[in-house]
């Protein structure tokens, strides 16, 4: 069993902003090396800002990065409310990344450019081919918001009926 040695002053100045506050100020971290509990030199306020610039200066420095990992992250979350099984293991962050420049950025359904923009049609999103089998290998798709949103949880049948529907139409104008 490992002990840990406890080294918490009651009060400490925050390395950034040179305040003075009470231990509960600053998160704890665990020194693995020589088992000590000890608390960060940065206070809780301070770390979160610093934490949230270096996110945002990763974000501009490896744009393609950033949004694979956001890609992940939005579909265990997505996965998690509609209940649908995810292999979060196998499609990861570096999955997401390779299967994006394997594709060189275009849509698997179109073809088309994509692009990183949100809300944009062209951004890349991730499908579920069989929209029922959830996120599991071999049924993950990167295609356009445009595709994505015309295919939704449509059928091959139901996509069917439509392009008839269409094509009817048409010949009907004539
Ligand atoms: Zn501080
Ligand atoms: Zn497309």
């Amino acid at each position: 069993m490992v002990v840990w040695r406890v080294r918490i002053p009651k009060f400490q100045v925050c390395a950034t902003c040179g305040k003075r506050k009470p231990a509960s100020a600053f998160y704890v971290r665990r020194n693995y090396k020589f088992h000590i509990k000890q608390i960060q030199s940065d206070c809780k306020v301070c770390f979160r800002r610093d934490a949230r610039k270096r996110r945002k200066a990763y974000k501009l420095k490896y744009p393609l990065h950033h949004f694979a990992y956001r890609s992940w992250d939005r579909m265990k979350q997505r996965a998690k409310r509609f209940n649908l099984p995810a292999d979060s293991k196998y499609y990861n962050k570096k999955r997401f990344l390779k299967m994006m420049l394997q594709q060189e950025m275009r849509c698997g359904c179109c073809g088309k450019k994509m692009n990183l923009n949100y809300g944009r049609r062209r951004r890349i999103t991730v499908d579920r081919i069989n929209p029922r089998l959830g996120y599991v290998k071999g049924n993950v798709g990167l295609i356009c918001m445009r595709c994505n949103r015309i295919k939704n949880n449509a059928t091959l049948k139901e996509l069917r009926l439509i392009r008839r529907y269409m094509l009817n139409a048409k010949r009907g104008c004539k």
